[in-house]
């Protein structure tokens, strides 16, 4: 099943984000999303991408496993899909907001963001997602960077015990931007962008010296990291491991792939 939403209003409240809020209809499964990741997948529709066909292969699965079932979109044309976290969600009102990363990319998913206006129209998913903070850690770190950090929110503000959070974060936004909805441990700002680094490296990489450089506490540890592929799932899943962390304290997941370094 698929739901059809509606652009409330669409604003950049930092340089960082393009910030959309949602409404429709049929609204009711994304506002009982309970997961702290939770994430829909928008469909742009008709939208063509220069170098998306790669990404294009990977989404004729989606629209394949899509033709048979139910939708309420009444889009056409062969929609690309992305993937973006439910960064608010307020059943009262009957909205869900998303904030889409600025970036110069070029892709369908901020192309589009980017020229939202009110009584816009498209396509999401149901709501998918199924992380929520492990009780009884002692130190628990959230990693994130840009695209990460709607993410990073949602569990800081799901977390019983935000004051054991060490946030590290690699973005431009200030730490009054960050708008963390709750008093964490400790807050540290990177900004890879300083080094004129948007690209992949296969060795190394601002969150990761950042993760290696924080005092490791004593204790069980628990790790959210959201961001880059590589530098998630590579460098932060490798830290992980050699800091013998238990797979259930360790919620990994690559969010977007930066172009490789040559
Ligand atoms: C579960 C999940 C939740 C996510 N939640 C969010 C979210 O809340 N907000 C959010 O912004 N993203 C989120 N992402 C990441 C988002 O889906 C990707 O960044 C996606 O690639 C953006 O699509 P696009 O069409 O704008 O660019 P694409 O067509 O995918 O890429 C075009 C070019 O832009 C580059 N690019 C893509 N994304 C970025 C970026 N963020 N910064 C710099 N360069 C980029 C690519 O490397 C490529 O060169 C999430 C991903 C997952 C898997």
């Amino acid at each position: 099943m698929h739901v059809d939403l509606e652009v409330v209003s669409a604003e950049n409240p930092n340089p960082a984000f393009r910030r959309v809020v949602f409404t429709g209809e049929h609204i009711e499964p994304l506002l009982r999303a309970k997961a702290a990741d939770a994430y829909v997948k928008l469909l742009f529709p008709g939208v063509t991408v220069r170098g998306d066909s790669a990404r294009e292969k990977k989404d004729h699965k989606v629209k394949k496993a899509k033709k048979s079932e139910k939708s309420t979109s009444s889009h056409h044309g062969k929609p690309c899909t992305r993937s973006y976290t439910l960064a608010q969600i307020d059943p009262e009102a009957r909205t869900v907001t998303v904030d889409f990363t600025r970036h110069d990319g070029g892709g369908a998913g901020y192309t589009w963001a980017a020229a939202a206006r009110p009584g816009d129209t498209i396509t999401s998913s149901l709501p998918r997602g199924s992380y929520s903070p492990g009780k009884g850690a002692d130190a628990f770190f959230v990693v994130a960077d840009t695209p990460g950090l709607p993410a990073a929110r949602r569990v800081i503000a799901a977390a019983k015990k935000p004051e054991r959070i060490r946030v590290i974060v690699d973005t431009t936004l200030s730490e009054e931007q960050l708008e963390l909805p709750k008093k964490v441990h400790s807050v540290t700002i990177v900004d890879s962008s300083e080094k004129g680094s948007n690209t992949r490296s296969t060795e190394s990489s601002s969150l990761l010296d950042a993760l290696e450089a924080a005092k490791w506490p004593k204790g069980t540890v628990e790790i959210f990291a959201r961001g880059e592929k590589t530098v998630t799932k590579r460098h932060i899943g490798r830290l992980a491991r050699e800091r013998g962390l238990d797979r259930s304290r360790a919620s990994i997941s690559g969010y977007w792939s930066a172009p490789r370094s040559s």
